[in-house]
């Protein structure tokens, strides 16, 4: 919704558009009557009587009130998502240079900066621009252009206010951080259309995309929040407003609809923020805060503006500031690149460090040098080819809307996956009710749903009132129930055939006829399933990830009845609880399973060619895998790891048949993380893998033939050999329309899929965008060598992708050769 004073501001934007055209564009337009609205008088209104319209722009407009307060909006007011395009870049520059000239002649004593959208105040770099810029030297222009014009914002002569509402992240907060106080306001008309939808936030995203902020960010926010800006910088983490108030990123929140009194206020430097709201408030109390505050943040926030704190603070708290942002960053780093291979992180820690030691200047230049370094890279150019087919799969999604709160949701199972699927709805307010015949598996889900509730509630995602909802709509229930008031059921029950082909009848004679049915299966045909069913149309797949509550993907299986409507339905479903839905065709292991499986058996062949398992995940890890493929079997476990390759071994032949290497290890009951040990040893922490790298040991637990373990491993060859066979499935499963009609949509969906499911090749935007990126060509001739070494028929490349590249044509082309394979 957008904010009512612009609509007013709407009214006052077309009158001084009439007039400055009327006027060279040059000249500055005079004051012109007030603008006085004909409807009824609201406090806004009557606020905006005291703003005279000044001057329209190509994407913005100024208003001056009496008491020459500037309001610069950055955008128009029928914008709703603002972005820095170079021609809004271009748009501020010469905004400013009216701005200098008023304050210059004392028409302007303040200046208070806005954009019209509640949900947005800037996203950060236009993306778009950032894909289409080809060299170095154009990044470089765009860097630098940022620079000059927000280093004019910073150094106005009066006092300047950012006024926030929605969205300030990456050179959106950058932007905020030049103007002496940031306001913002709760963007309330998405918390009252959707639970827990705040959508005021602040962040860096800059880090996923393979960089880190390159027009400020990482010299300013250290300046005004200490060390603290590390952990925001080096995660891309979001922060809520409260919590942007009390690390002292923002200095005033705004009560409700009084957004621009409390900027105007902020500029006229009455009333003044809590002056302690730099300090980060911890459970140990005020005292050990304090201390915490003046050795680490105000050093870093002002040590190093006066020379004379410089020599305290070379000498004494030097050192201990830059061991504390050293393991600050530790930490950081940890969350925010788990593969431990992405230089940008390392570089974006080195500039905070250089702008700490050396002041904003030099740190300006020195973010400037590293940032366009990484700005043109193959990595960052993926991370924003990846963004789009993000937002491509969601913006797929939003057929219809629905409001989780108003859905009543029904599971069946209370396990694993059906806990976990309970409260991917529960914490989105939907009313839930689950069921099982095992009252301790209900005393698990409902112990798993609360403690989610708490934590969101501990993060300040959800209120206390929000909290208290979710709970007040959470049920449990011993035995299966009458669902006729559901609006849809997922049926959660141990992986049986049979079981579900019983038991699923029984729940659809109490459905409603309008109601979807659902099944949670990652391995049995939901056609087949659909042949018991009255109503075969409402029947689908909703293959949630384990963990279900914190895996964004979820596959919606299309039987072969399944209706469009039932699917439009399932998507919009997922989608209100936040999660991304993929729809993807009835075939063994519908997509991802499908792919990963090649991934996961080629670490038991690397195992019995003599390679170590834990040199075999840090070469899966630096071929771009989240995860390496031997702790991924220890987190899925070794049993459902070896059922699952043996039904896609049974439909899919030769390529999909591993050596079972960890017989030996389940039958000792080493089933992975769950059991304390699997390949590796969960025993002391299980968080934490600890390799068994004793060749003795190796060889006592696996049966395969252990004798040659290699002292000295090709890690790159590992990785081709990890890399290739995943990639040759995507293509097959593009060319399948296992993910919709091949082309671009679909390859797109198999890459976020891939990402969001599995982390597979992550570094790369996902399988299907690295095989674009080397082409189809390059991915064959790699299959080819790897067969030559090997002489192994699973490096034999797929007819399609032999096709694509004998005619060289692009992945997001369609190509139709009639490779089916399902059910060879
Ligand atoms: P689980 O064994 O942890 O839980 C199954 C639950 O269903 C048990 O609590 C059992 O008591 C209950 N149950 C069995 N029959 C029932 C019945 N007739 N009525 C009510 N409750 C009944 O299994 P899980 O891992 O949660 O798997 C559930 C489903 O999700 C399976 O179809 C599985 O393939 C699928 N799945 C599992 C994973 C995973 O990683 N575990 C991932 C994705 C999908």
């Amino acid at each position: 919704m957008r904010p009512p004073f612009f609509q007013s501001l709407a009214a006052a934007h077309r009158q001084v558009n009439t007039e400055a055209n009327q006027a060279a564009d040059t000249a500055l337009v005079g004051p012109s009557a007030p603008h006085t609205s004909t409807s009824a008088r609201t406090e806004v209104e009557s606020w905006m009587e005291s703003y005279r319209p000044f001057k329209s722009y190509k994407l913005g407009f100024i208003a001056i009130s009496g008491e020459k307060t500037a309001l610069v909006s950055l955008g128009h007011p029928e914008e709703t998502k603002v972005t820095w395009s170079q021609a809004r870049l271009n748009s501020l520059n010469t905004m400013l240079d009216d701005i200098d000239r008023s304050i210059s002649t004392g028409s302007i004593k303040r200046v208070i900066f806005i954009t019209p959208g509640s949900d947005c105040f800037i996203f950060g770099a236009d993306l778009n621009e950032f894909v289409t810029r080809q060299t170095p030297d154009d990044f470089q222009q765009a860097i630098d252009e940022g620079h000059r014009i927000f280093a004019r914002v910073r150094n106005l002569p009066v006092k300047t206010v950012a006024a926030v509402q929605g969205a300030c992240v990456g050179g959106g907060l950058e932007f905020a951080l030049n103007c002496d106080e940031i306001v913002a306001c709760r963007s309330k008309g998405a918390v009252s259309a959707y639970f827990s939808s705040e959508k005021t936030k602040f962040a860096f995203p800059e880090i996923m995309l393979g960089l880190f902020p390159g027009w400020g960010g990482t010299i300013l926010a250290p300046r005004k929040i200490g060390l603290q800006a590390i952990d925001l910088i080096l995660t891309g983490r979001d922060v809520k407003i409260d919590e942007a108030l009390r690390i002292g990123l923002i200095d005033r929140i705004a009560p409700e609809g009084e957004l621009l009194e409390t900027a105007e206020m902020a500029a006229r430097h009455k009333g003044s923020p809590w002056r302690l709201q730099g300090i980060k408030r911890s459970e140990k109390g005020l005292m050990t805060d304090l201390k915490t505050y003046l050795a680490q943040d105000w050093p870093a926030r002002y040590g190093y503006k006066y020379p004379w704190f410089n020599k305290i603070a070379e000498t004494f708290m030097g050192e201990k500031v830059m061991k504390q942002a050293q393991s600050a960053a530790e930490k950081g780093m940890k969350s925010f690149d788990p593969t431990e291979q992405l230089a940008n992180g390392p570089a974006a820690l080195n500039v905070i460090l250089h702008g700490l030691r050396f002041g904003l200047d030099a740190g300006l230049d020195f973010e400037r040098t590293e940032v366009t370094r990484f700005i043109s890279s193959a990595r960052t150019k993926s991370a924003a080819r990846f963004h789009f087919a993000e937002k491509a799969v969601n913006t797929a999604a939003s057929g219809i809307t629905l409001n989780p709160i108003e859905q009543s949701v029904a599971i069946v199972g209370a396990g694993v996956m059906g806990g976990g699927i309970a409260a991917s709805f529960a914490t989105r307010g939907a009313w839930v009710r689950v069921s099982d015949m095992k009252p301790e598996a209900l005393r698990g889900a409902e112990k798993r749903v609360h403690d989610l509730i708490l934590k969101a509630k501990a993060k300040g995602s959800l209120t206390e009132r929000e909290a208290e909802i979710c709970r007040d709509h959470f049920f449990t229930h011993f035995d299966r129930q009458d669902y006729s008031d559901a609006d849809i059921v997922i049926e959660a029950i141990s992986e049986n055939l049979e079981l579900k082909k019983k038991v699923l009848p029984e729940i659809e004679a109490t459905l409603s006829p309008d109601a979807i049915l659902a099944t949670n299966t990652s391995s049995k045909p939901v056609s087949e399933i659909a042949k018991t069913l009255e109503r075969p149309g409402n029947f689908c797949g909703i293959h949630f990830f384990n963990p279900a509550e914190t895996m964004k993907l979820v596959e919606v299986v299309a039987g072969e009845a399944t209706s469009v409507q039932t699917l439009e339905q399932a998507k919009a479903l997922v989608k209100s609880i936040g999660k991304i839905p993929v729809v993807v065709k009835d075939v063994p292991g519908f997509l991802v399973n499908r792919i990963l499986i090649r991934y996961l058996g080629e670490s038991q062949f690397l195992l019995q060619d003599g390679f170590y398992p834990k040199d075999i995940d840090m070469a899966g890890r630096h071929a771009g895998f989240f995860m390496g493929p031997i702790d991924t079997l220890d987190l899925v476990g070794l049993d459902i790891g070896a059922e699952v390759q043996m039904t896609l071994a049974a439909a899919y032949g030769e390529r999909m048949r591993f050596p079972d290497l960890a017989k030996n290890l389940v039958a000792a009951g080493h089933i992975g993380r769950k059991s304390g040990r699997g390949f590796h040893d969960y025993t002391r922490d299980p968080r934490r893998s600890v390799p068994i790298s004793d060749p003795r040991a190796l060889a006592e637990l696996f049966t395969g033939n252990l004798s040659s373990l290699s002292p000295y491993p090709d890690l790159d060859y590992i990785g081709k050999r990890l890399t290739f066979p995943i990639i040759d499935e995507a293509v097959r499963c593009l060319d399948q329309g296992v993910a919709g009609t091949p082309g671009r949509f679909a390859a797109q969906q198999i890459d976020v899929a891939m990402v969001h499911g599995s982390g597979a090749l992550a570094i790369h935007a996902g399988p299907i965008a690295y095989a674009e990126r080397l082409g189809a060509k390059r991915v064959v001739q790699e299959m080819d060598a790897l067969f030559e070494r090997t002489g192994a028929a699973r490096y034999i490349p797929g007819p399609s992708l032999l096709e694509r590249a004998r005619q060289n044509i692009s992945f997001y082309e369609p190509l139709f050769v009639g490779d089916n394979d399902h059910g060879e």
